[in-house]
């Protein structure tokens, strides 16, 4: 058997695509007259392969989750295993099974202080559903029912279920189908490169924080239950908030008693050369949601960590949680999560990152990239970076036709070989978690040859 697929294989494939699959967040009469969709049929480490056997380097892991690269052999057999010895078994009324338990057992003890407890999803979608739930419900018991409202941020990401959207501030989410649902608000995002203005990055922490004060005190803090957060937010363009902002959110959510749910789907397992960013920020949540890493993505597994004064709230009420997925646990799932964070204790590869990887990635990129005339901004810290892309350096002025340019560099990544993301104008990196210093040199090579063929095409270079 030949080892490339055939042509006519790829032919045949983009037409049954085109003919019967429906793609999350993708223009299909868009990808149909670009002549179809690309198919990944294998990949190994950092370097995926398509069908027509062009090779990528993979500077997304996937949707930022696949941690270890793609070849963790561990993985699967962790996975093969478990389905051998117990396929299945639910977490509902009273039953486990060792997985689930020995994986809640090892997250309490990775999790920061205070973080005890364990509610299990398959999706972030699903565990912020959860949160949701769960914040209400700790409100119902606590005698305050009236606390229902859950603020978040413009741009924010939660994920894609309709409490999911309700949470995240994507405007563009919010104008399909009449949401977010009642009882969900939004504030300004600490976004200080783009929204700052004049202000200093310490004056703009305090006033992005002051928003939610204000809002709490618009709404009447016995209506407020809960202020959710992604650390650093990710799919709204990776906003680093400064220094003075999650201290001033912690010292906010205590002063008027709401919840604080810190969003970890990106940010958890490593990615920011830390196991979690609330360390990093020195955030107390009362709440915080897993997804995607916690298993490099190899199966759906998420989970909520749930802080002592919720957990107790709830399991002494009396009553059922009237909620759970069939999945929750799912044996399977949490043997390969356990598998995962094993191999990354094994390779002590948070710390890699943090040492060694992450200052390596960002070195490279300002010097190749730190003065070129289309980027305003080089962020990030581990294995995260963003490029924002500018019309002017001088003056932050972003493009009018905001997502053009962004889009023209994603086509060019692509064919220099490089997966990166676009969110309007800003290029988002956040490869395997494993890339080693020579892989990371390729990256950035191909990405600053994509942003001089972006400036080629703009007529800049
Ligand atoms: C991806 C993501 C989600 C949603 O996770 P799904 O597994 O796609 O449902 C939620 N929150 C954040 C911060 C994310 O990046």
């Amino acid at each position: 058997m030949n080892n490339q697929p055939l042509r006519n294989t790829t032919l045949a494939w983009k037409k049954a695509d085109t003919d019967h699959h429906i793609h999350p967040f993708t223009d299909h009469a868009a990808m149909a007259n670009g002549g179809g969709t690309r198919i990944i049929t294998k990949a190994e480490g950092c370097w995926l392969e398509d069908s027509e056997g062009e090779r990528m380097l993979d500077g997304m892991a996937g949707l930022w989750c696949v941690a270890l690269g793609y070849s963790q052999e561990r993985l699967a057999k962790a996975a093969y295993n478990q389905m051998v010895e117990l396929p299945y078994y639910n977490t509902f009324f009273q039953t486990a099974q060792p997985p689930s338990i020995e994986l809640a057992e090892k997250l309490a003890s990775i999790t920061p202080e205070g973080l005890n407890h364990v509610f299990y999803g398959s999706s972030g979608s699903e565990s912020n559903d959860t949160i949701v739930r769960l914040v209400r419900h700790f409100w119902q018991v606590k005698g305050q029912p009236e606390k229902t409202v859950i603020i978040g941020r413009e741009l924010g990401y939660h994920g894609s279920t309709l409490a999911g959207v309700s949470l995240g501030g994507q405007s563009g989410m919010h104008a399909q189908g009449g949401l977010p649902l009642p009882d969900f608000e939004h504030v300004m995002p600490p976004y200080w490169y783009a929204k700052g203005g004049d202000l200093t990055e310490e004056e703009f922490g305090l006033a992005a924080a002051k928003a939610v004060e204000d809002k709490i005190l618009e709404l009447g803090p016995e209506k407020v239950a809960a202020f959710i957060g992604e650390p650093i937010m990710g799919a709204g363009g990776l906003l680093y908030p400064p220094e003075n902002y999650w201290p001033e959110i912690n010292r906010i959510c205590e002063q008027y008693d709401i919840l604080l749910v810190a969003d970890e789907v990106i940010t958890g397992f490593g990615r920011t050369g830390h196991w979690f960013a609330t360390e990093r920020y020195g955030i107390r949540p009362d709440l915080m949601t897993f997804a995607k890493a916690i298993t490099s993505g190899y199966i759906p597994l998420s989970a909520v960590m749930v802080g002592e004064r919720v957990a107790e709230a709830i399991n002494n009420s009396g009553d059922d949680f009237n909620h759970g997925y069939t999945y929750s646990g799912h044996p399977v799932a949490c043997a390969v999560a356990l598998e995962n964070i094993a191999i990354m204790e094994e390779l002590d590869l948070v710390n890699k990152i943090k040492t060694e990887t992450g200052p390596y990635l960002h070195k490279r990129l300002n010097e190749a990239l730190g003065d070129h005339p289309l980027v305003g901004e080089i962020r990030g810290e581990g294995m995260l970076a963003a490029i924002e892309l500018v019309e002017d350096k001088a003056t932050r002025k972003h493009f009018a036709d905001i997502g053009k340019v962004g889009g023209i560099c994603r086509d060019h990544c692509f064919n220099s070989g490089l997966i990166m993301r676009a969110t309007r104008d800003i290029m988002l990196i956040s490869p395997p978690m494993i890339i080693e210093k020579d892989e990371i040199d390729i990256l950035v090579d191909r990405a600053k040859s994509a942003i001089n063929a972006t400036a080629k095409d703009l007529g800049i270079l």
